[in-house]
């Protein structure tokens, strides 16, 4: 018999049908053995009767979590036994007028008791163990509904993105080691002993030099990796919706994304109220002045779960000053947010000049939502002389300069238009937008805050042989 989803079983009141799925809850009543099933579109109740001694045999047989094929008749519930929302969670339950009379159960595959719990949210259980037996874990209605929903916010940047006439391309992940704030992850290279490729932080210097080579419009869902200390809210490897475009300004690229932004929330998620439509614009001296920091959280009320107050924070200081160095006891320059912006046009005299260089101010821009910033960009700097200033302010020789950024300064001599973009932060706006509280909650295989995949049990040891192939070898610790 042919496979009917759960969710679809009304169609089939009064008839025969077959599910497949998970026992969901089983509840032996000796002669009624009543189980719950779960498919990847909802839940049913069946009941086993006595008279049907085959199916009654294997209902008192399986346990949770164990799956099956189950065929029997979809009959409606009587009256006073119809409950249309789950007596523990509250959540609707739209089968709960109906229910399968089985008829026949086959077992396809047992499971072992399960080593964490199903049947909750999981906010009772250690998160070490979700971790760990992740492939459970995600089993839950929570998670299933939060990967669900990340899968659809993807899908509706994809679609509103290819409208607007952008063309999603894959940049490369082993690439070259790039100063974009954070500690690369190296890879090493097996047929050149002491090289090492760098995943990438970002891929700013391949979408820019997409826009050099005429695509104009560029996006891509993008992994980036950062080997960054212990953050709670940090994973070493995270997703970005990134995008570039050419012949554009500021107000170009912040009108973009704000229109995506409102568009995600009224399609899918309904139930959330933007403060203010269009985004207030704060600059960053004021919100330091106002809130004390650089993504201010703006909410009138701090209690409704459901209010989003998003805004966008402007004229950022291009230059901060770095720590004294160890050697020289001098303090130097280094870039607050992208060495690849382009300052605000009335300081590129200032720039090129390499004068009051704490004053000059970046086109950056960047998108706040209840206090956590979800994106940032910038207008990119297309002169190569000008981006030089940069690199020289930031005290690097020539010689660095040419190694480490020949490439992007040739490029920028090429014919390069004029161009800009921004980089969300993905899964930190999923975060906000399901009310969870940490990004583990809408990653699917998440890491620990410490960068440990619990469940495979990665970082590991690699052979000795892998090792030679390499040309590596490992410091004991003494
Ligand atoms: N590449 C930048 C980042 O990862 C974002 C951007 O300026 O497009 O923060």
């Amino acid at each position: 018999m042919k496979r009917t989803y759960i969710k679809d079983l009304h169609e089939a009141v009064g008839k025969e049908a077959s599910i497949s799925g998970w026992v969901d809850v089983r509840r032996d009543h000796g002669k009624l053995i009543f189980i719950d099933f779960r498919d990847m579109t909802g839940r049913i109740q069946s009941v086993a009767l006595p008279n049907n001694k085959e199916a009654h045999e294997a209902a008192s047989k399986v346990r949770s979590e164990w799956v099956v094929r189950a065929t029997g008749v979809v009959n409606k519930r009587p009256e006073k036994m119809v409950s249309m929302k789950n007596k523990e969670t509250g959540e609707p339950e739209p089968n709960g007028d109906i229910e399968l009379e089985l008829k026949k159960l086959e077992i396809l595959n047992e499971a072992e008791t399960p080593p964490i719990s199903v049947g909750t949210d999981g906010k009772d259980i250690g998160e070490e163990s979700r971790l760990k037996f992740r492939y459970v874990d995600l089993r839950r209605p929570r998670m299933q509904k939060n990967i669900r929903m990340r899968g659809k916010t993807i899908k509706f940047i994809r679609d509103f993105l290819d409208r607007e006439g952008f063309t999603e391309i894959e940049t490369p992940i082993l690439t070259k080691s790039t100063p974009e704030g954070a500690r690369d992850y190296v890879v090493p290279s097996r047929l050149e002993h002491g090289h090492f490729y760098a995943l990438p932080q970002s891929p700013q210097q391949y979408k820019q030099l997409l826009m050099v080579s005429g695509f104009e419009k560029y996006f891509q869902i993008a992994r980036c990796f950062r080997d960054e200390d212990t953050r709670s809210d940090r994973q070493p490897e995270f997703t970005q919706m990134d995008l570039e475009m050419s012949f554009v300004d500021r107000e170009d690229v912040m009108a973009l994304n704000e229109r995506l932004l409102i568009e995600i929330v009224s399609k899918l998620f309904p139930e959330k109220k933007i403060q203010e439509v269009p985004f207030p614009r704060i600059s960053y001296a004021e919100a330091m002045a106002k809130y004390g920091s650089d993504r201010p959280d703006i909410r009138k009320d701090k209690d409704d779960p459901n209010l989003l107050a998003f805004c966008w924070v402007v004229d950022f200081p291009f230059f901060e000053k770095t720590d004294d160095d160890p050697l020289t006891g001098h303090k130097g320059w280094t870039f607050t947010h992208n060495p690849f912006s382009a300052p605000k046009a009335e300081d590129m005299e200032k720039l090129m000049a390499k004068k009051d260089i704490g004053d000059i101010l970046a086109t950056q821009y960047d998108v706040v939502l209840n206090g956590f910033e979800i994106g940032g960009g910038s207008i990119r700097n297309h002169e190569p002389a000008a981006l030089k200033k940069v690199f020289e302010i930031m005290g690097y020789e020539e010689d660095r300069i040419d190694a480490n950024f020949g490439h992007m300064l040739k490029a920028l001599a090429s014919g390069t238009p004029p161009h800009g973009g921004i980089a969300w932060g993905l899964d930190r706006l999923v975060t906000l937008l399901l009310g969870e509280s940490s990004i583990r909650e809408v990653i699917a295989f998440a890491k620990t805050g410490e960068g440990k995949d619990l469940m495979m049990e990665a970082p590991s040891e690699i052979t000795k042989k892998q090792m030679r192939e390499l040309g590596i070898e490992v410091k004991k610790k003494k």
